[in-house]
């Protein structure tokens, strides 16, 4: 969460930390803040809102500089008004910082510096490392050695930029569970939470590690660990073009990533089809196949949005390749000493890869001895690099908040993996063949769905008003009313529960009037019988049932108040097809409703504090 940027180089800096915040304004948007070093001198706008807002207060051709760091916020530790925006600086005002993460010791350091005379203005964790720094540097007098000494004194996580008129050449940045990638260009360098403020600039980058710092100047930079031992970068090359970053003529990032969901699938498929062979070639897994061969049970671990796709390969795998599958919330995960076998293998799934629950997950079962591997988005992510192997999903950016094509990338790795496990035991090439040519079906059929958006829509604006949901599916479906529930919360702040159908008679069920909207997926699977017999539960207490059932199912007419059908697949690959007119009616009831489909309130895009 939290977006941060650094530039120095030859640009007017004022513009290029501009368009920089606003690419990374998804990260969070609770305020944005600048310092730039004009005339020797620290300047620093800050504003709560958007981007946009700090936009407002700046003139561009007043400055000159080409130096500075800029921060789009989430905030943790104190409300989000102006004067908790970062920049936070010193208590002269000479040192400025730009902060992702938390300190998790402030208060105390706070304490022991209020103590000695020093003083704060705002309620954040950040301000306390900002004073902390200014403190040391009064004795050292060497800004490095003076960011070295604080961050060995927090406890906690932070991506860090620090710029000082005391050393004014060089921007220091600093990394501790919050990602920071450095752009590299001829004289320039631009150090960001993401690549996406970077390849406009260059393709050329470097990944900072964890208790790594680099020190950057105009014309090089050298990265080191805390202790000050210097580390040896890899130059990486960005696979990744603007155009993934704009909208491209659609009103919102997320409609856009739903409409790309047939091509970000035949992504995810792309090479790794065997049909005539009856498997799937996953190349990231080549190292891990033995792995494979003797494991005994697999823990998939995530957060949210891929915590529901974890469910669905909980199922998948057990149903393919019989092998006992766990699945945990990476938050739980991490803290309660989980019993790891050494043939174990643990799968973190995470669109970001820095979803800091999920990374610690990771790092915990890594501790622990298992095999860990990453299904991840985003390439170089700190996930996909602190995993012994994994699948990347290349759905390309997701910028709109609430996750869409990620989910179903997602579980189409997640099914490719089932398949070869499958064919690594019991799974037939035949049987294997079969999934593999409907799972190649899949894209197609999903643009069947889009064409059918008109409809959504008007379901959508008919039931807007409602403030309560229910999302019930059986089986496969269960993962899908979950994250139908979680799609509708997100962006449209409507209260949603999703549950499996046959538990709603243990509880929900109690909620249930006229006005309560009942969302069944009640595809044909072997239990159909089953769901339809919930939905006359529904019934008969008047709630309105919307239904998403199968193409050319007539029966379902006589059960649903509004029906959306979806093509027949198999049972396996449904959640892929029933998601989909879910993340468009949460899509059109968000717009109807007036909210900020990309950006509601109170979330961000890639969770990387605790
Ligand atoms: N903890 C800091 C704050 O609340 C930084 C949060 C962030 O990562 O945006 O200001």
């Amino acid at each position: 969460m939290c977006g941060i940027i650094g530039y120095i180089g030859n640009r007017q800096v004022s513009n290029v930390l501009i368009n920089g915040l606003k690419r990374l304004e998804y990260r969070g948007y609770d305020s944005a803040g600048l310092c730039i070093l004009e005339n020797g001198n620290l300047e620093i706008l800050k504003k709560a809102g958007k981007v946009y807002e700090l936009e407002k207060l700046i003139n561009h051709q007043q400055y000159t500089s080409t130096i500075g760091i800029a921060h789009t916020r989430w905030a943790t530790h104190g409300e989000p008004n102006d004067i908790n925006a970062h920049p936070h600086t010193d208590c002269n005002s000479k040192i400025a910082i730009v902060h992702n993460g938390i300190i998790e010791n402030y208060f105390s350091i706070k304490k022991q510096l209020q103590a000695k005379g020093f003083t704060f203005k705002s309620e954040t964790d950040t301000e306390v490392l900002a004073v902390l720094i200014g403190a040391i540097y009064e004795k050292c007098q060497n800004l490095e050695i003076a960011v070295r000494t604080a961050l060995s004194e927090v406890t906690g996580t932070f991506g860090l930029l620090v710029l000082s008129s005391y050393e004014p050449d060089k921007i220091i940045a600093a990394r501790r569970g919050s990602p920071l990638v450095l752009g590299i260009s001829k004289n320039e360098f631009i150090i960001s939470s993401d690549a996406t403020a970077i390849i406009q600039y260059t393709s050329q980058v470097v990944y900072l590690s964890d208790n790594e710092i680099a020190i950057v100047t105009n014309n090089q930079f050298t990265t080191k660990t805390m202790n000050n031992q210097e580390t040896k970068s890899i130059i990486h090359k960005l696979d990744l073009n603007l155009e993934q970053l704009e909208k491209n003529g659609f009103e919102h990032f997320m409609l856009k990533e739903i409409y790309e969901q047939p091509n970000t699938l035949n992504d995810a498929f792309r090479g790794r089809l065997l049909v005539d062979e009856g498997t799937i070639k996953l190349g990231g897994l080549r190292s891990v196949y033995d792995k494979f061969r003797n494991v005994r049970r697999l823990i998939l671990t995530a957060c949210g949005t891929s915590w529901h796709s974890a469910l669905v390969g909980e199922y998948l795998i057990e149903h393919l390749a019989q092998i006992p599958v766990e699945v945990e919330y990476a938050s739980e995960f991490r803290y309660r000493n989980p019993i790891i076998y050494p043939d174990d293998i643990v799968i973190a799934i995470s669109q970001s890869g820095e979803t800091a629950d999920t990374l610690a997950a990771v790092n915990e079962a890594k501790n622990k001895g298992a095999t860990v591997l990453g299904i991840v988005n985003v390439v170089g992510s700190s996930i996909a690099r602190a995993t012994d192997a994994g699948i990347y999903i290349h759905a390309g950016p997701e910028i709109g908040v609430a996750s869409t094509k990620a989910f179903t990338s997602q579980l189409a790795v997640l099914t490719m993996l089932a398949i070869m496990l499958g064919r690594m035991r019991n799974l037939s090439a035949i049987e294997a063949k079969k999934i593999i040519n409907e799972l190649a079906n899949i894209p197609d059929k999903l643009k069947k769905i889009l064409e059918n958006a008109e409809h959504i829509k008007a379901i959508a604006k008919k039931y807007c008003k409602s403030s309560n949901f229910l999302y019930l599916g059986r089986g496969y479906n269960f993962p899908v009313a979950l994250e139908g529930a979680l799609k509708l919360k997100e962006i449209s702040y409507i209260h949603a529960e999703g549950y499996p159908a046959a538990e709603m008679k243990h509880g929900p069920i109690a909620l249930i009037d006229e006005n309560m909207p009942v969302v069944f997926i009640a595809t044909q699977d072997e239990i159909y019988e089953k769901i339809l017999s919930n939905i006359e539960e529904v019934r008969a207490r008047k709630g309105k049932v919307i239904a998403i059932a199968t193409e050319e199912d007539e029966v379902i007419k006589n059960y649903a108040n509004e029906l959306i059908y979806i093509p027949k697949t198999l049972p396996m690959l449904t959640p892929i097809l029933a998601v989909v007119p879910l993340q468009l009616m949460a899509y059109y009831i968000s717009v109807e409703l007036g909210c900020n489909v990309d950006q509601p309130r109170n979330l961000a895009k890639s969770v990387t504090v605790e």
